[in-house]
């Protein structure tokens, strides 16, 4: 039987069996709603809780600034647009980036049908963001900037605790998507200065619908939706208690494999992965910021090949990774992160995402490059 290798963690990652362990009996015995004052309920209560001190300790937050949602895009939505300086009715200029994910893209899109004014900051070839460029951006109005710490495609870690330093010294509020960066390098968000950040379960090991928003001490509190008192009155309705204890378990084991040397040992086998490519096919390009990157992340574009049929091609040979570009409107287009780092658009549809996880080995890169070497002599098919 093949045995398949799965270079697609920025997608999704497996859910760790201790984390299923964790959450096993939250989903049979312990079936408590944590607003019940009886045994049950305190027991989910408890659990609740225990989860949201792992989340906060794990980004050196306090765990009255961890609000659970139920991911990533709901997170990032809270506080975008249940945030108290952007309700309907408020008026401003708000600032984000030419390559966050969809979930900020829309969610200012949507602001900016509100009637704010919307400032998209174009990046640098390698995808980083100048500070002098939104220095030069803000505007007495600005009432918020939304920058992501670590971009889903490339991999390119944007300087946001310069970028949130500056805007809290014009008075304007910081939304940061740390949904990928969360569980590969360490986040701490003191140090960051960032007014909320967003993550999500399943980027590290937990399950897909949990995430959370950290919320600083201090900064208005958000609100979209509307109901009970759940979530510091944050985020109405009863907890996904199952989620959000494997939430705190794939926190806790995050922490662990950060604190042995978890980073470094992903960027040593990336870099194999990125030497090993080089070395068979010399024409490929590395795209993003080498110096400012995840560790398990490599985008790679191969001249005069085609990412997404390379992606099928894999894929059958149990090789399991995502293509830099998609098909809108019957084109082939590279994706809106190439496009603003200008990267032209037949090496957008030549490229590959490899994201490495915690598993990976080095006979899986190995492998991985001898499939891919297979997959390309066959022309690509
Ligand atoms: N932000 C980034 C950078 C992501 O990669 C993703 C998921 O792909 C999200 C936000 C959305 O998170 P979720 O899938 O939990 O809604």
């Amino acid at each position: 039987m093949t045995r398949h290798l799965y270079f697609d963690h920025n997608a999704t990652t497996p859910v760790e069996p201790r984390v299923r362990d964790a959450m096993l009996p939250y989903l049979s015995d312990r079936f408590g709603n944590p607003s019940s004052i009886t045994r049950p309920g305190r027991e989910a209560k408890k659990a609740v809780e225990e989860a949201r001190e792992a989340v906060a300790r794990l980004i050196e937050a306090s765990p009255d600034e961890i609000v659970f949602t139920s991911g990533g895009t709901e997170a990032i939505n809270l506080a975008l647009l249940g945030n108290p300086r952007t309700r309907p009715g408020q008026h401003g200029h708000v600032i984000t980036v030419a390559t966050e994910h969809p979930a900020t893209l829309a969610s200012v899109a949507h602001l900016e049908g509100l009637g704010f004014a919307v400032t998209r900051l174009a990046v640098t070839p390698e995808g980083r963001v100048p500070v002098v460029d939104l220095e030069g951006a803000m505007r007495p109005d600005t009432v918020l900037v939304a920058v992501m710490l670590a971009n889903n495609e490339t991999g390119t870690i944007q300087p946001v605790g310069e970028l949130a330093r500056l805007a809290s010294d014009r008075g304007a509020l910081f939304a940061c998507d740390a949904v990928q960066a969360i569980g590969k390098i360490r986040v701490p968000s003191p140090a960051l200065a960032v007014d909320y950040m967003a993550l999500a379960g399943h980027k590290f090991y937990a399950p897909k619908g949990v995430g959370a928003l950290y919320v600083k001490k201090g900064s208005p509190r958000p609100r979209l939706l509307f109901g009970g008192h759940q979530e510091g009155d944050m985020r109405p309705g009863t907890e996904n208690v199952a989620g959000i204890v494997g939430l705190g378990e794939a926190a806790r084991s995050a922490r662990e494999h950060l604190a042995a040397g978890g980073e470094a040992r992903q960027a040593v086998l990336r870099d194999h992965l990125w030497s090993e490519i080089q070395r068979r096919w010399p024409a490929v390009r590395r795209n993003g910021d080498p110096l400012h990157t995840l560790p398990n992340t490599l985008h790679v574009s191969f001249p005069g090949q085609d990412g997404e049929s390379l992606v099928v091609a894999l894929d059958l040979e149990g090789v399991h990774v995502s293509a830099g570009s998609a098909c809108a409107s019957g084109a082939r287009e590279p994706s809106h992160v190439l496009t603003a780092m200008g990267i032209p658009r037949d090496l957008g549809n030549a490229s590959l995402r490899l994201s490495l996880g915690r598993s990976t080995a080095e006979v899986d890169v190995d492998e991985m490059v001898r499939r891919l070497a297979t997959v390309m002599e066959r022309g690509g098919r």
